[in-house]
């Protein structure tokens, strides 16, 4: 079984009836670069930069956070990097932030959150991000997204952190990628108007079915209530995608529901372009894709 999946490294993922999709790597360290080189990713779907401040007893400076976004743009030469934005709070706690403790942490203070109220901390990680951008494909996506006007003001900070780089005479990547997650309800429900403000979308089906279906994640006692193939679930997909599509935006899966080999037909089908696994995830997918024949959307799946 092994051999099978070597002998598919350097193949395209493209079914029978030839539809084709991207097959990227999730990492959460730099460390797992070898892992996606050697699994043959077409890029890196999902960066969580979180290890860069739960690994250290303070933040983060914007030069150490500058060499690990190079060094990982320099290693996939060339090919997609998609580096999260710090997605703090919740499950991930880091004692140096100071987070106050909370009744319901997962509806609290996280991730894109905590960023757009201490600006100052998005602003170095955005200026490590846009440096690193001349030293590869980076793209930057944000996660836990719930309004568009979050989105108006992500925009406007990096707006400010390329003018100041330019003024410095920094070089970095004027039309680099912005993507968001969708992982809220919310935001699946007005990606028709999101989709006009980035350029492409990552469903984190994690969170999503956590918020749908409201069973928190982090809790063993809802394990058998915690479902992300509830219908739910696959209805947004297909929305987010329609809603991507006709904006001319790209859309992925970079939550653990895009290694389900069981869906992957139906995401195929309704024009998923991009799925993010962990590294030892690629190679099935691949072959699981150069199986399949995938026709047009079968409507069953949604009822
Ligand atoms: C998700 O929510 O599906 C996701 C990919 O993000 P994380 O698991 O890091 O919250
Ligand atoms: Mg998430």
């Amino acid at each position: 079984k092994k051999e099978l999946l070597f002998s598919l490294k350097g193949k395209e993922n493209i079914t029978k009836d030839g539809k084709a999709i991207q097959l990227y790597a999730n990492i959460g360290n730099s460390s797992d670069i070898g892992a996606v080189l050697e699994n043959d990713a077409g890029g890196i779907g999902l960066f969580r930069s979180e290890f860069l401040y739960l690994e250290k007893s303070d933040y983060p400076t914007e030069e150490e956070q500058f060499s690990v976004y190079k060094y990982v743009a320099e290693s996939l030469a060339g090919k997609k990097v998609i580096i999260r934005t710090l997605d703090i709070g919740a499950d991930k706690q880091v004692p140096y932030f100071d987070l106050p403790k909370e009744e319901n942490p997962a509806l609290g203070y996280r991730a894109i959150r905590i960023c757009l109220t201490r600006k100052e901390l998005f602003k170095t990680q955005l200026r490590a991000l846009y440096r690193a951008s001349a030293f590869g494909n980076i793209s930057i996506m944000f996660p836990m997204i719930t309004s568009l006007k979050e989105v108006l003001e992500i925009k406007e900070v990096a707006a400010e952190v390329k003018a100041e780089l330019k003024k410095a005479g920094i070089p970095y990547k004027e039309n680099l990628e912005l993507g968001i997650m969708l992982e809220t309800p919310a935001a699946v429900l007005i990606s028709d108007l999101l989709a006009q403000e980035v350029d492409f979308f990552s469903v984190g089906t994690n969170d999503l079915t956590q918020y749908t279906t409201a069973v928190d994640r982090q809790n063993p006692m809802l394990d058998k209530f915690y479902d992300p193939h509830h219908l739910s679930i696959l209805r947004m997909l297909k929305l987010a995608a329609d809603n991507a599509h006709k904006n001319g935006k790209w859309i992925g899966i970079c939550g653990e529901l895009a290694g389900d080999l069981s869906l992957t037909e139906a995401f195929l089908s309704i024009g998923i372009d991009e799925l993010s696994v962990s590294p030892a995830l690629i190679l099935p997918l691949r072959q699981k894709v150069r199986e399949s024949s995938v026709g047009p959307v079968n409507p069953d799946w949604f009822l």
